[in-house]
């Protein structure tokens, strides 16, 4: 029957289309009644109805869409880490967390700090990725390397205080400035890690973790965004400010409407203060540490109020023995990838912001800050990365189900109202309903301002 194949089919290849009918659409601002067309991993039309039929169609009457949520924070390991979280299972706990777009951090094994390091990795992901990943390099001041990394399609490049992942003299200022000028050649934005490494105390003497969160004090990353912001000012590159943590902190870095200066808030630092440090020990371990009380109900109105840029997960999965060892030898960090949605959808539930927030904070700002050009928003020409929420599900955060390797969480037993129903990547369903459908390989890698 090969010759009944249509012409288009022998011409192009090209992916089945999905129709997703009848569901609530959120576009720009607002929520229409409508339905979407998807046709070769791309919008092809948002319509009241759509009649012509499609390979695939999902009714979503009781369900909302929204744009792929873009995590532009994440730690996926792999390589010789591969033992705390591999590509495969990093992106299944996106794709059941709704993030069709993540950006991978660059503290590996190796280390991601060359052109021929990005490669290598970029080339190991595409076979293993459920959904889209970019990746961030090591900072570097030497000109030529920045330039060869961006060129190989690096999204930012890290500069990390507290403890350089590429040999940098940090505490020198003119180190830094070679950095930011580097990035400024390269257009390329630098993401800071804002915490000075001599402003945080020794862990000799600690014995408990509530001591060890003590150690690391708001000073530390007050000191830090003020010397950053200083030394940008000289060269007026792009700065994005990973997981701040202080209210003062997303006040001094500002608006993005300037396009040059961002800011990111995980859940964890606005959800958790430093109280559950004392129950949860090795749970609530991350850096930057939980913050005070009062400090976290600020950074929350700060993040509501639409002041912070964009919500990040800071996903850093450990294995529970390691987590569980002494505190100044337990390593910080915490899975979030497949928690974030369904912590924030309950927030969005109980009226602590709306939902449109919600979007900007999680889709629509990480790609303006990220420049992912046809991602962020529902139109037609949009990137087919969508997923459909179900405001009404209530459920309970259960590690034991996640899908990355890291089975721990400080949510544990928190309960959610609102859950991702099914996750939409390039046109491909690629999880539903607490299953993943789709098959490594169909996320793409993606090079920064190449991937349209
Ligand atoms: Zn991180």
């Amino acid at each position: 029957m090969d010759n009944l194949k249509s012409p288009k089919h022998d011409v192009h290849p090209s992916l089945p289309s999905l129709l997703i009918r009848d569901a609530h659409i959120w576009t720009k601002n607002d929520i229409i009644r409508g339905s979407i067309l998807i046709e070769d991993g791309g919008i092809q039309r948002i319509a009241r109805r759509i009649s012509e039929p499609a390979d695939e169609e999902i009714l979503a009457r009781r369900l909302v869409v929204l744009p792929g949520l873009i995590d532009a924070h994440v730690h996926l390991r792999d390589m010789r880490l591969s033992y705390k979280e591999d590509f495969t299972t990093g992106t299944a706990a996106a794709a059941a967390g709704g993030f069709t777009t993540v950006l991978d951090m660059p503290n590996t094994l190796p280390p991601t700090d060359s052109a021929r390091r990005l490669q290598e990795k970029a080339g190991r992901a595409s076979r293993k990725i459920l959904v889209n990943i970019g990746f961030h390099t090591a900072a570097v001041g030497d000109r030529s390397a920045a330039k060869a990394m961006r060129m190989s399609g690096a999204f930012s490049m890290k500069l990390y205080l507290p403890r350089p992942i590429a040999p940098l003299d940090v505490a020198d200022d003119r180190k830094i400035l070679e950095v930011l000028k580097a990035a400024r050649e390269a257009s390329i934005p630098v993401t800071v890690h804002a915490e000075d490494a001599g402003q945080i105390g020794g862990t000799g003497k600690i014995r408990t973790f509530k001591e060890l969160v003590r150690s690391r004090l708001g000073r530390a990353e007050t000191s830090a965004v003020k010397r950053i912001l200083g030394l940008q000012r000289q060269i007026g590159c792009r700065v994005h400010f990973c997981h701040v943590t202080l209210p003062s902190s997303i006040s001094a870095i500002g608006s993005w409407s300037s396009g040059r200066l961002s800011s990111e808030v995980t859940p964890h630092h606005t959800l958790l203060s430093e109280d559950f440090v004392k129950t949860l020990g090795w749970k609530a371990w991350m850096v930057p540490p939980l913050r005070p009380p009062e400090v976290r109900k600020n950074l929350f109105r700060a993040m509501a109020t639409g002041a912070a840029t964009i919500i990040a997960t800071d996903h850093a999965p450990h294995t529970i023995k390691e987590k569980r060892r002494s505190p100044q030898r337990s390593p910080p960090g915490i899975p979030g990838l497949e928690t974030a949605m369904p912590l924030m959808l309950t927030m969005v539930n109980k009226g602590k912001f709306s939902l449109g927030r919600l979007v900007h904070l999680l889709s629509t700002n990480p790609a303006k800050v990220f420049s992912l050009n046809s991602k962020g928003r529902l139109e037609k020409g949009a990137d087919g990365d969508l997923i459909l929420v179900d405001m009404k599900k209530r459920g309970k955060v259960d590690p034991e189900k996640f899908f990355s390797k890291a089975h721990y969480s400080p949510f544990e037993g928190w309960k959610t109202h609102g859950a991702v129903h099914t996750t939409i990547v390039n046109g491909s369903v690629i999880y539903q309903e607490g299953e993943i459908v789709g098959k490594p390989g169909i996320g793409k890698v993606l090079q920064n301002g190449r991937h349209e």
